[in-house]
């Protein structure tokens, strides 16, 4: 019988799991995936999780304490760094050990140290080290990770094409990309509006109530980070006066400032979570951008385990009904 390795369908499972998952595939082990974000699922990881924990990692404690049992080993890599000049997020770095001081009897952890300002500890390595520890033989590794890289790039581009990330993971190979947002593929003569934010913010449907199909519904293309990749940011990474140092977030403002200069955005809406330290940077950053040269419509949602349907939809008929009046068009709520 082949080992089980378990992947919580949480945090950068909705950007890495090709990787990750043809990686161990490759190696002859089966990945188990928690079941898409669930009321009891969010309720678990409330409870494991302290108060003032931002909402994905308290998300992430739910979806490993259901995982748990139905592995040998639990996938929860280290990640510090993936380029010289930036950091993960501090929560990232210690992901392993605050998710064992958070959930009892948890199988073996598989954390795999990806540091790239360290000689010696970037992915390959953290990769190679990861498949000797599972018994792998080091050509078997070594074709192993070629062909993970090559289905994680072959991700990306589809999703730099526009192509969801759902739809995107399923054409890669990927297994069960079921309740990833964005699986449906929008018109491509649609007006773009700009929705912004962590992956994990973006694409668990569950937790922002299906924000990107609602955007197709009223007509416009999402652009979400993803759309573009650093090559094409170069502009909007050199346009705030110092660097950010989270790689996520200054990915996300560069592809925020990127559409922003594209001149035709119907409106912004930026994603974040309640208690996400980067988060409350880049929106300063980006609102003030928006104040001095981009007037455009914006909405910040933030999401917590209190948010409520009714809540988000009222939030976002208001900023649907401010975008359409601005282009003379009614909005969903009609004249007032
Ligand atoms: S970047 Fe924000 S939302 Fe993501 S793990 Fe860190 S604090 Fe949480």
């Amino acid at each position: 019988m082949s080992i089980r390795i378990g992947i919580p369908r949480a945090l950068l499972f909705y950007h890495y799991l090709p990787l990750w998952e043809t990686f161990f595939q490759a190696l002859g082990a089966e990945v188990i995936l928690s079941p898409p974000t669930s009321q009891e699922i969010l309720n678990r990881g409330v409870r494991l999780g302290m108060a003032d924990l931002c909402l994905p990692m308290k998300v992430h404690l739910g979806h490993v304490e259901v995982l748990r049992d139905g592995c040998d080993f639990l996938f929860l890599p280290r990640l510090v760094s993936f380029s010289p000049d930036s950091y993960m997020c501090p929560k990232f770095l210690g992901l392993p050990d605050f998710t064992r001081a958070a959930v009892e009897a948890l199988p073996p952890i598989l954390e795999p140290l990806i540091n790239a300002k360290v000689k010696g500890k970037g992915l390959q390595e953290g990769f190679v080290e990861m498949g000797r520890s599972l018994g792998s033989r080091e050509d078997r590794i070594q074709e192993a990770i070629g062909e993970a890289k090559r289905a994680q790039a072959r991700f990306e581009d589809l999703l730099h094409c526009g192509i969801p990330p759902a739809q995107a993971m399923g054409l890669v190979g990927c297994r069960s990309p079921r309740a990833v947002a964005g699986g449906k593929r929008g018109g491509t003569d649609l007006p773009p509006l700009a929705v912004v934010g962590h992956p994990y913010n973006l694409y668990d449907s569950y937790l922002n109530f299906g924000l990107l199909d609602r955007v197709r519904e009223w007509g416009y293309e999402p652009l979400t980070p993803e759309r573009v990749d650093e090559g094409e940011t170069g502009a909007g990474m050199a346009a705030p006066r110092k660097a950010i140092y989270w790689s996520l977030a200054r990915h996300i403002v560069a592809s925020a400032l990127h559409f922003l200069a594209s001149g035709n955005l119907a409106g912004m809406i930026f994603v974040s979570s309640v208690a996400c330290g980067p988060d409350s940077f880049c929106q300063d950053l980006l609102q003030r951008r928006l104040r001095r040269s981009y007037p455009v419509p914006y909405l910040s949602l933030t999401l917590d385990e209190h948010s409520s349907y009714a809540g988000v939809q009222t939030r976002l008929e208001a900023f649907l009904d401010m975008v359409r009046a601005r282009e003379g068009r009614e909005g969903p709520l009609g004249d007032r």
